[in-house]
């Protein structure tokens, strides 16, 4: 499992006072949460809805749950009374079911609206085509139970940093787009939430918020 004390420490003592990061905890066992949590963290990421419901109950419960990953729609009910942000909202259909789900329980739930930039096709997300005709036709914009805090991206997976940086750089503009136009009276949409272990730095370059991290701090996944 490696040190994740001292892995945590090396990566928030290189992360600028405000940039928030996203410990990704997906397919690591509590104990490894726990480990993190002895050691101030406080706001964790999962990409499964099973898995996120299974482990919050076994943490405490001042953790804040970011959500991560594709959410089914027959998965969005399970989550709702632990997740905090949804960071991977990849559709309209999606946002009306987190509205419905939220107005049931009579609360309010934060989400990011997932962009699509990297060259891989299985990444889900708006195109920035869609997601600023979305805007300009209000579809993101009339949910009173919906803060929408801002954008979330993942960039290509290649070693290429240029490539990596020309997506981050059009993820931020389509954000000061964003936020410019339809979001322009909401106090809520401040989050620009790009980069992973191998890329975050570059994230935080293009004015990343929240950086999402998993293998610096947890070692390798074993699926
Ligand atoms: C798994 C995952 C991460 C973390 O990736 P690492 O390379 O392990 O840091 C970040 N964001 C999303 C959406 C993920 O699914």
């Amino acid at each position: 499992m490696g040190n994740i004390k001292e892995n945590l420490e090396k990566v928030k003592s290189k992360l600028p006072e405000n940039v928030e990061l996203v410990a990704v905890s997906k397919f690591h066992p509590v104990e490894a949460l726990q480990e993190a949590y002895d050691a101030g963290q406080r706001l964790f990421g999962e990409n499964r809805a099973q898995e996120l419901v299974a482990k919050a109950p076994h943490l405490p419960n001042d953790i804040r749950w970011h959500f991560l990953g594709h959410l089914q729609k027959n998965k969005v009910r399970a989550i709702m009374p632990y997740v905090s942000v949804i960071e991977s909202v990849d559709s309209i259909s999606l946002l009306k079911l987190i509205e419905e789900e939220a107005a049931r329980i009579d609360r309010t739930v934060d989400v990011l609206l997932q962009l699509h930039v990297a060259q891989e096709e299985t990444k889900s997300g708006f195109s920035i085509e869609e997601v600023l005709e979305a805007g300009e036709s209000g579809e993101l914009t009339c949910y009173p139970h919906i803060h929408v805090c801002g954008v979330m991206a993942m960039a290509s997976l290649t070693d290429d940093m240029e490539q990596v940086a020309r997506e981050f750089d059009l993820v931020r503009r389509t954000y000061l787009t964003l936020k410019d136009g339809p979001f322009d009276e909401s106090e809520d949409f401040n989050h620009l939430s790009m980069g992973m272990s191998d890329d975050w730095q570059v994230a935080v370059k293009y004015g990343a918020t929240l950086v999402r991290i998993g293998t610096a701090i947890f070692g390798a996944r074993e699926y």
